[in-house]
């Protein structure tokens, strides 16, 4: 029993815009290519235009004009879904009530009219990939939330999808089994190598699944790239913000040193001298020691203890009170004095 090879579909996004009837703009024209076996996850606030790329991809919404959607090199842009040959696994999971697991899964194959023998075989196949053999003859309204979301992507596997659509599909479950199952899609995706696309709000489910991230911004592209590029390297004010805890150092800039109100920063990035200038950095870069031992200070704000690390929030840095992470072990008490330490290599300026 296998499920046969998969296929490494590119897809690509020429021009492809959407404005509703209603005259809603959801989608600016967005070109973007997306590689075969590729993850690329859409990240971004509601109502950013997310949900519309994706069911442009999948053809159950057609782009304005002039817009083109194409699978290894055709034009599938007049397709609708049914000729497409996508998978599609959403946050509801609209799995047949009255049927059970393995009719749910076979569905799709039935209407695509595969012979009998070969349908039960690649329903066991997916089935056992997804471990949930033994659920085969139960009714999908009597299994669990994980267990039904391994249903819908058994069922949107089964067809041998070109690319793998998923819509948000781990939101409706709670925290525990949302860090398995994307643990589990995480390698799935992987062992497959089909061409995905994955929709969420949840940073740490981007960073965690995609090859690449697109986050959006109503309804444009504000950054692409791998996701360690879209944390260390935002390129502009909304990704470095939207993505994670972000502070801001904003002074004078003389002969390489960042002039705070609590200090200076050494800066490597040869940028001349500037009267005011701007400079980020995450929590993590910041290391806390003892006052005097470096040339920025603080005083402690506030002192959240997470276990395996303190949050601090230092004030009198910089404008803004500055967020620093400390080892658990460490205790502070509000009030007390801090030195800080930043590498040069760590602190991010935005391109301007
Ligand atoms: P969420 O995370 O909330 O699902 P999203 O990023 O997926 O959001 P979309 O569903 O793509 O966002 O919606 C983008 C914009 O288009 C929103 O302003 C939304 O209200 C609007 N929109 C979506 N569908 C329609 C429609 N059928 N008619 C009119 N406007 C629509």
């Amino acid at each position: 029993m296998t499920l046969g090879q998969t296929v490494r579909t590119p897809v690509q996004l020429q021009g492809c815009a959407k404005t509703f009837p209603d005259g809603t703009r959801a989608l600016e024209p967005l070109d973007l290519e997306i590689a075969g076996g590729e993850t690329v996850v859409f990240l971004g606030p509601s109502g950013c235009g997310k949900t519309t790329t994706l069911r442009l991809v999948a053809g159950l919404e057609a782009p304005d004009p002039g817009g083109r959607v194409l699978f290894d090199g055709q034009e599938v842009t007049p397709l609708p879904i049914e000729k497409r040959q996508v998978g599609m696994v959403f946050q509801s999971y609209a799995l047949f009530p009255n049927m059970d697991v393995a009719g749910n899964v076979g569905y799709g194959l039935r209407v695509r009219r595969l012979p009998e023998a070969e349908r039960q075989n690649r329903v066991a196949a997916v089935l056992e990939m997804m471990a949930i053999g033994d659920l085969a003859h139960r009714r999908s309204d009597q299994l669990s939330g994980g267990q039904r979301q391994r249903v819908a992507l058994a069922r949107a596997l089964a067809v041998q999808p070109r690319v793998l659509l998923l819509d948000e599909p781990l939101t409706a479950l709670d925290a525990a089994l949302r860090e398995r199952l994307r643990v589990e899609i995480d390698g799935l995706l992987r062992r497959l190598g089909v061409t995905a696309i994955y929709v969420t709000h949840d940073q740490s489910e981007a960073m965690a699944l995609g090859d690449r991230i697109v986050v959006m911004q109503q309804g444009r592209v504000a950054q692409v790239g791998p996701p360690r590029d879209i944390y260390f390297r935002p390129t502009n004010r909304f990704v470095a913000e939207f993505i994670g805890t972000m502070n801001l150092l904003r002074g004078s800039l003389r002969g390489g040193w960042l002039q705070l109100p609590g200090g200076r920063l050494q800066v490597s990035d040869g940028t001349p001298d500037a009267v005011e200038i701007e400079y980020l950095c995450r929590p993590e870069a910041v290391t806390v020691t003892s006052p005097g031992a470096t040339t920025l200070s603080g005083r402690v704000a506030s002192a959240l203890f997470l276990g395996d690390r303190t949050r601090l929030v230092v004030e009198g840095v910089g404008q803004q009170p500055l967020v620093a992470e400390a080892p658990g072990r460490r205790a502070f008490r509000q009030g007390e004095e801090v030195g800080l330490q930043l590498d040069a290599q760590d602190l991010i300026r935005l391109p301007t």
